[in-house]
């Protein structure tokens, strides 16, 4: 890509910054900071505290569509065990899934563009989306008024870095991203003397029974042609062995691709939750709370179509496969559904070329190929920073109008 040679150094060593500083969601006031303070120097209307800590970046380039580059910037609860020279500075806080290097690709984007603005017609919107680790960040953004006060774009690109060899670009068109449901469920029993178990309601067999049967929602509930995920991540109940406790507490992680099989595994849970706690005697309601929510990611189809042609012109079209949907999840598909304007979301590569090879021919990926929120994610920063900068640059030229 024209322009990046120049830049590459600086961007290499913004993003090593970045990964010594990792911020937690909606605490990421250091790199708010510094992307304001790059996007400025490049010529961008800045505006930051967007969403509590967003930063949004304009620049009106005449007339043509608006296309909206979105990066998010938070790190994770994580203590990093890379042993880079860069590795995070803040005990306990780890760029594990690689917002540090979306957000180096968008400030490179950022910049080519400004310096290529004699090529192009139309307004780039910078979008820096905090807390997407939380799935809060994309909701912030737009309940403080992002299109509104901005425009509403006629697109919205973004990548994610991902545990293949860098240098190759995945987007799959339609539902790619999973919907995500967290909830915490306590189910309320009554304590008593481990010897004396009909004075109590135990709790602890109806948690036991109440993960058994919610383990029937996907086998017996949902066709064989819909993918769900139920997980019980968590089960906490009592102290000591011969004390039944009170009450007994589940952390359930759900993962569907469509509203109706959501809608249906969500009114299962509720179902089944209540129904055990009715039938062991609880002597009160359980509480069901939702944690967090992410929707399921939508890729446009057309969107896909174009956005991938762009970028496959530039770095191969060799280099661009369909991973097919994966069961992460994502809150950039906020920005598309919100509005009803097309997205197209796609993976970009951040393993070792060479060192994916070998694992991939001794059958090793699992092992040796750290992927996204393990304390060993550390994308080789290149090719990974030259594919996204250059892929994220292509993407958005093939929306601006050319002059
Ligand atoms: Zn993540
Ligand atoms: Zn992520």
């Amino acid at each position: 890509m024209r322009g990046l040679d120049a830049i590459h150094a600086d961007l290499a060593g913004l993003y090593r910054d970045l990964h010594a500083h990792p911020e937690l969601s909606f605490a990421e006031h250091r790199t708010a900071a510094e992307a304001a303070r790059r996007a400025r120097e490049y010529g961008y209307e800045v505006t930051t505290g967007v969403g509590r800590t967003g930063v949004v970046a304009v620049l009106h380039n005449g007339p043509g569509p608006t296309v909206l580059l979105r990066a998010d910037i938070d790190a994770l609860p994580v203590t990093e065990r890379t042993g880079l020279a860069h590795a995070s500075t803040v005990e306990g806080v780890m760029h594990a899934c690689g917002h540090d290097m979306h957000t180096t690709c968008l400030l490179g984007t950022l910049k080519l563009l400004a310096d290529a603005r004699a090529l192009w017609s139309g307004t780039v919107l910078g979008v820096f989306q905090p807390a997407e680790e939380i799935g809060r960040g994309a909701r912030a953004m737009l309940d403080d008024g992002l299109y509104e006060r901005f425009g509403t774009p006629d697109v919205v690109l973004g990548q994610h870095v991902g545990p293949f060899p860098a240098g190759m670009i995945g987007a799959h068109p339609g539902p790619a991203f999973a919907g995500a449901d967290s909830l915490r469920v306590v189910l309320y029993g009554k304590g008593a003397h481990g010897s004396r178990p009909e004075a109590s309601v135990d709790p602890v067999v109806m948690a036991a029974s109440t993960v058994l049967r919610l383990q029937t929602i996907v086998s017996r509930e949902i066709p064989g042609s819909e993918t769900a995920v139920v997980t019980v991540g968590a089960l906490n109940a009592g102290t000591k062995d011969n004390i039944i406790p009170d009450e007994a507490e589940l952390k359930l992680n759900i993962r569907t691709y469509k509203p109706d099989v959501r809608d249906k595994v969500l009114a299962a849970v509720e179902r089944i939750v209540r129904g055990e706690a009715a039938v062991a005697g609880a002597v009160r309601e359980p509480d069901i709370e939702t944690v967090d929510t992410f929707p399921v990611l939508v890729n446009d189809e057309g969107a896909v179509a174009r956005t991938m042609a762009a970028v496959g012109a530039v770095i191969g079209a060799d280099k661009v496969l369909d991973p097919g949907a994966v069961t992460g999840s994502e809150d950039v598909g906020l920005f598309g559904t919100d509005a009803q304007v097309p997205l197209c979301y796609w993976l970009f590569g951040g393993a070792d070329p060479a060192a994916y090879g070998a694992a991939f021919a001794a059958g090793t990926l699992d092992k040796d190929i750290p992927s996204n929120h393990s304390p060993f994610f550390a994308p080789v920063v290149d090719p990974t920073l030259t594919t996204g900068v250059t892929a994220l640059t292509a993407a958005a030229l093939g929306w601006l109008d050319a002059r």
